[in-house]
């Protein structure tokens, strides 16, 4: 998709008269920077995505994730104009969980599971009526439409390298260098904060404040996960016992300047869960939505109480 849609922004002005409009103008641009901008998702450029994304999974065999039958959101685009788009299920009022796919472009069945899961909840929303569901099946549209599909995004960035941490600036570009030796791949960005795919997940983090986020990679094949440090205990056995159940390695991988694990888990204190697939492999998408749908439902029903930072898991 080359054309972005033209935003549109909430409320309308609800009146004729021209004096109210006139008010209403003023107290318009007033507050317009406090206003949420929201896209067009029955416009025709939102239909010839879905499509490309249609065309995409047909590419890989998915005959299942049916983008257009899910009722998405987005308020930004990515540097190629694709939306960034989410779905919301449940009742967003409070504990939250927040799935996020296709971080990086190339893991592709990451954006299949998302997709897949994003249906199955649709399809049993009964389910999940007194959950928050918040899915992003493709955080990284760009790299995953690019002709090949590429970890990093349209601007060469890594976006999993990329969050304003507090280590961001004295480690992100150094540590790329000295340890990463300048890998393209994994390039930090120029500034934090500076990619709208990083912009779209903080803003995620920001409305729904979930207490919990998983998010799903490929292909190193474990669990891995960063926390509370009051609470990283129990939730360290919680993830042993899934783990176990799942017949799915699990490691303390640790996190990096500008990475989902370091801003979120340890900075913001939210349970923050990586599922890294066991491979890259498209075809695998059906075959890894059934090993790790308990895992999911689990991570789901698990209750987390409390708010960032006394917040605890309740196992039992
Ligand atoms: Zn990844």
């Amino acid at each position: 998709m080359n054309k972005p849609n033209t935003p549109v922004i909430r409320p309308k002005m609800p009146c004729s008269n021209p004096r109210l409009s006139l008010l209403f103008s003023l107290l318009f641009f007033l507050f317009l920077p406090s206003l949420v901008y929201s896209y067009d998702t029955s416009s025709n450029d939102f239909k010839k995505y879905m499509s490309v994304l249609e065309q995409q999974s047909t590419r890989y065999g998915w005959k299942d994730i049916n983008p257009a039958a899910i009722s998405w959101e987005y308020h930004r685009t990515s540097k190629n104009k694709h939306p960034l788009m989410f779905t919301c299920f449940g009742n967003a009022k409070g504990n939250c969980v927040l799935f996020l796919g296709g971080v990086h472009g190339d893991e592709l069945p990451t954006v299949h599971l998302m997709f897949k899961l994003a249906n199955f909840v649709k399809d049993n929303h009964v389910l999940f009526k007194d959950k928050c569901i918040v899915i992003a099946p493709l955080v990284n549209p760009d790299g995953f439409l690019a002709t090949l599909p590429t970890r990093v995004n349209a601007g060469g960035v890594d976006v999993n390298r990329n969050f304003p941490t507090k280590d961001w600036q004295a480690s992100a570009i150094r540590q790329w260098i000295a340890r990463g030796k300048k890998n393209k791949r994994y390039y930090p960005g120029s500034k934090p904060a500076s990619e709208q795919e990083t912009l779209f997940q903080i803003a995620l983090i920001k409305r729904f404040k979930p207490q919990k986020i998983l998010s799903v990679h490929s292909p190193l094949n474990f669990f891995d996960y960063d926390g509370p440090s009051s609470d990283l205990n129990s939730f360290e056995q919680w993830m042993e016992k899934i783990s176990k159940e799942a017949n799915h390695p699990f490691k303390k991988f640790g996190y990096y300047p500008g990475s989902l694990g370091n801003y979120a888990g340890h900075e913001r204190n939210i349970f923050t869960l990586t599922l890294e697939l066991p491979s890259s492999d498209p075809r695998n998408g059906s075959e890894y939505f059934q090993k790790f749908q308990p895992s999911i439902m689990k991570f789901i029903n698990l209750p987390v109480v409390g708010s960032p930072p006394s917040i605890k898991v309740i196992d039992n």
